[in-house]
């Protein structure tokens, strides 16, 4: 099987690109690298450096005419397109738009979107399903909320198939300490550089924390089901900051110092989705609970880090 990852030089389009290579895949990469690494691009991908709003793009897609595309290039720090809502506009919305025409033109099979919570907005409710009302409360969840629409009248217009996955806060080995859901990210990068960790309002705030091998698994159930559908992708449990706090003040051994401050404006208080649909429709069920998913990201930002010191003052 042929198949192009968008983004697949990002935090989680390379998990997903690793993956699609073990199960045998011919996996072609777009990317641009404005937040991708080429280190974590697996050697054996077909590597384009490219913008998805571009021609060059679609020449590639009509090219490698692939069996399934998996789109997950994106703007993808909310911040940013609050600053700048065109530029968010340009890559989330244009930027889908060309991948579709071209996904379409080149007849590929499926095309597997990466969407977000953040469509939803503010709606505070304890568990969210898919059919709640979205009103994005960013340009961000705007921007992905109105690709989804453009994946849906694709399909209802051109007969382009797809399947939309709405991701919770995911976390993991190669993330940022920026952008979407990257809380756990920003205090293992604390740790490392020693200094204390800044907790925005009172550290009550939950959100569905979900790790980057199970969002990789739903990716790849998607290949084959959830046809023409729009499913949560989350572990529907809550996990407060202050929890993700102790338990890596647990596995880093020493008690981490927190600081807080005035709660962010606009910050939600607390997010979880429901995945019962990814498990009815997707066959899918997260394997990752948190204690087991900070640990492997904390082997990944701090262990193997101290190694690399210690042999460094050994030699
Ligand atoms: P990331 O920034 O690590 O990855 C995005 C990748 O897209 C990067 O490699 C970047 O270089 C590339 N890219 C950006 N603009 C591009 C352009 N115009 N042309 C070509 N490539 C471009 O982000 P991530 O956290 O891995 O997110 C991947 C996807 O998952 C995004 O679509 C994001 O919206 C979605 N998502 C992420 C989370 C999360 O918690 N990380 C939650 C919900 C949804």
């Amino acid at each position: 099987m042929k198949v192009i990852v968008s983004g697949g030089a990002g935090f989680i389009g390379s998990h997903l690109v690793d993956a699609l290579i073990s199960k045998g895949m011919e996996v072609h990469i777009l990317d641009n690298l404005v937040s991708g690494q080429k280190e974590y691009v697996n050697p054996q991908a077909h590597m384009y450096v490219v913008d998805i709003g571009s021609e060059e793009a679609r020449k590639i897609i009509m090219e490698v005419r692939p069996d399934a595309v998996f789109h997950l290039a994106a703007q993808a720090d909310v911040g940013k397109s609050v600053l700048y809502p065109r530029y968010d506009a340009d890559i989330n919305i244009i930027g889908t738009i060309n991948m579709l025409e071209a996904c379409h033109k080149a007849k590929v099979k499926k095309f597997i979107f990466a969407s977000t919570s953040a469509v939803y907005g503010n709606l505070n409710r304890e568990l969210l399903s898919e059919d709640e009302v979205t009103i994005p409360a960013s340009y961000y969840g705007l921007s992905k909320l109105t690709a989804e629409s453009y994946i849906r009248l694709f399909y209802e217009l051109y007969r382009q198939p797809y399947t939309i996955l709405r991701y919770a806060n995911v976390y993991g080995p190669r993330q940022m300490a920026k952008g979407e859901g990257g809380v756990v990210a920003v205090f293992f990068d604390r740790i490392k550089k020693g200094g204390s960790i800044n907790v925005h309002g009172d550290g009550k705030q939950t959100r569905d924390f979900i790790y980057v091998k199970d969002i990789v698994s739903a990716n790849l159930a998607a290949l084959t089901y959830g046809n023409q559908e729009t499913i949560q992708i989350s572990t529907s449990q809550k996990t407060s900051i202050n929890e993700i706090l102790s338990l890596i003040s647990d596995i880093h051994g020493i008690s981490v110092a927190r600081g807080f401050t005035a709660a962010r404006e606009g910050d939600i208080k607390h997010s979880c989705l429901c995945n019962k649909k990814a498990q009815h429709h997707l066959n899918w069920k997260p394997i990752y609970n948190i204690e087991d998913g900070l640990k492997e990201t904390y082997a990944f930002n701090i262990k193997a880090e101290s190694n690399v010191n210690e042999a460094k003052s050994n030699d």
